[in-house]
């Protein structure tokens, strides 16, 4: 029996949307990489769910936002005043968040409206802007992240994280079909990919359980994971959809499910 442990592993926070649901929370996921905790999106109700996975909102260092619709951003107000409250105090280290251009002046928009709610003590957070008309790469603590402009709002990027161990993992965000998205996930052990309405309820701006089966075949992807589920997804078989375009290793997306990348 293996005992291989990965360098990475992923919980899905929460699967859903900005529809109100018991069983998927909205969009997050949640990266284990080397030491580092990653954030991906932080829909409402993503701190209740980090304690499930038996993470406080201290121990995390980064948090990666993939456009700045309110389901993928509105916990980082309340993440910001949890952070504050006096018995707690207990954020040592530099929260840093990571978004595509035009997130200093979304963050800057957000303290005009609840000003020193949301401050923190100088220092603790560090803001990283990546291209977000262009592909673009930084070296951070323990890990590689790659971004690349894809298809939703004007600042929406993609991820590709890729570990000290070699492994990779890419976070799409919300986007349409995308050659971008195609070039960043090359050869990657995991896609965590939207798949936001079945085949038939295509909506401009999402994918599609076969689109994304899709990019992940045009990609050569090790293991897909599709998430970001509407209700309507939940009614008709979207493996059977995803399999129109992809025959590889398939995960749908649930609530506090834990995957080993690269295993
Ligand atoms: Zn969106
Ligand atoms: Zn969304």
């Amino acid at each position: 029996m293996s005992v291989e442990k990965s360098d990475m592993i992923v919980t899905v926070l929460g699967s859903g949307t900005c529809v109100p649901s018991l069983e998927r929370s909205s969009c997050s996921v949640m990266l284990e990489v080397g030491n580092s905790k990653l954030l991906f999106d932080s829909g409402p109700g993503t701190m209740r769910r980090l304690l499930r996975a038996n993470t406080t909102i201290f121990e995390l260092d980064y948090i990666f936002y993939s456009h700045f619709h309110p389901d993928h951003t509105a916990e980082l107000v309340p993440f910001l005043f949890a952070t504050k409250y006096p018995d707690m105090g207990q954020r040592q280290t530099v929260l840093t968040i990571v978004a595509g251009g035009g997130f200093e002046d979304f963050f800057a928009r957000l303290k005009g409206a609840y000003g020193n709610w949301v401050e923190l003590d100088p220092g603790l957070v560090d803001i990283i802007e990546m291209d977000n008309r262009a592909a673009d790469t930084r070296q951070l603590k323990g890990f590689t992240v790659q971004s690349a402009p894809v298809e939703h709002n004007p600042e929406s990027i993609a991820y590709r994280i890729t570990g000290a161990g070699g492994r990779s993992v890419v976070y799409s965000g919300d986007t349409d079909y995308s050659e971008n998205l195609i070039a960043l996930s090359k050869g990657a052990d995991l896609l965590i990919c939207e798949s936001a309405l079945p085949d038939d309820l295509r909506l401009q701006g999402h994918l599609t359980p076969s689109l994304a089966g899709d990019i992940a075949t045009r990609a050569g992807v090790k293991k897909l994971v599709l998430t970001h589920f509407y209700p309507e997804c939940d009614q008709v078989d979207i493996e059977q959809e995803c399999r129109k375009t992809y025959d590889g290793p398939l995960v749908l997306a649930e609530d506090l499910m834990r995957i080993e990348v690269g295993l």
